[in-house]
């Protein structure tokens, strides 16, 4: 999928996690929804950073660039020295590495470990990161015509002003997580959930999605998943334009009416 369904899926999909909560006794108070919900629709594009062409490897301009070619041949090498003989020689890391369960798992266990042992530094950035993302998905052209630096500024004053809501009492940077020094803790959560939103997107599509790496599946270890062959569509087609976006924005719409006991 391109950034924009990447981006809403991730949205609805914390907006539905909302409701879950909501009906178990551990409703979000709403700037953990809103929060939450902006920092899945950036999560949802990180993945790609091993692609780039993709939003996020030209999202934070020579820095994002860097990174996604380290990324990149990261995930190559792992690829070669993981492939079972079942797996196809390939040439480059896209969709490995960062498209698989365990990827989304480190990397949110490791915003999590950070927002709550160093501090507000780090959650400002874990914030920040996510909300440019998110500009940049859920805006997509429309960010693309402003200039970078606006889409960052817009990023750091939004991740401010949000950090400082999230800190007031019962506003919920201790939401679910409640023991001392734990605030912020929950700040994986939609990180994790937005890169599996992110997989299962690409599972849709044509070539799918090694989401179970290291798990083996049969002679292949990156065994790309997805829906038989027919159920599946093409990155960018009218499938994905005319009937996903606006299920996830009917879905989102549900979720969050459900959250905030609504419905
Ligand atoms: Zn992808």
């Amino acid at each position: 999928m391109m950034g924009p369904a990447h981006s809403l899926s991730g949205a609805a999909a914390w907006l539905g996690v909302g409701a879950a909560a909501a009906a178990t006794g551990y409703a979000m108070p709403w700037p953990v929804l809103v929060v939450g919900a902006l920092i899945t629709a950036g999560a949802a594009l990180a993945p790609d950073l091993d692609h780039k062409s993709a939003t996020i490897s030209r999202a934070f301009g020579p820095v994002s660039k860097a990174l996604c070619g380290i990324v990149d041949d990261l995930s190559h090498a792992v690829y070669k020295a993981t492939r079972g003989p079942g797996d196809p020689r390939r040439n480059g890391g896209h969709r490995t590495l960062t498209h698989t369960w365990l990827w989304a798992v480190l990397i949110g266990a490791g915003a999590s470990a950070a927002a709550v042992f160093g501090g507000r530094w780090a959650v400002l950035t874990i914030l920040f990161v996510h909300l440019v993302l998110a500009v940049e998905g859920l805006l997509w052209r429309a960010a693309r015509v402003s200039s970078d630096v606006l889409v960052w500024l817009l990023g750091a004053t939004s991740a401010w002003i949000l950090a400082g809501v999230l800190d007031k009492p019962g506003n919920g940077s201790d939401w679910l997580f409640t023991g001392p020094g734990q605030e912020y803790l929950w700040l994986g959560l939609p990180i994790i959930l937005g890169a599996l939103v992110h997989d299962i997107g690409d599972a849709l599509t044509v070539s799918g999605c090694p989401i179970l790496w290291p798990i083996p599946l049969g002679r292949k270890r990156w065994a790309p998943l997805g829906p038989p062959k027919a159920m599946r569509f093409r990155a960018g087609s009218w499938v994905e334009l005319k009937i996903l976006m606006p299920a996830f924005m009917v879905l989102g719409g549900v979720g969050a009416a459900g959250a905030l006991n609504f419905i």
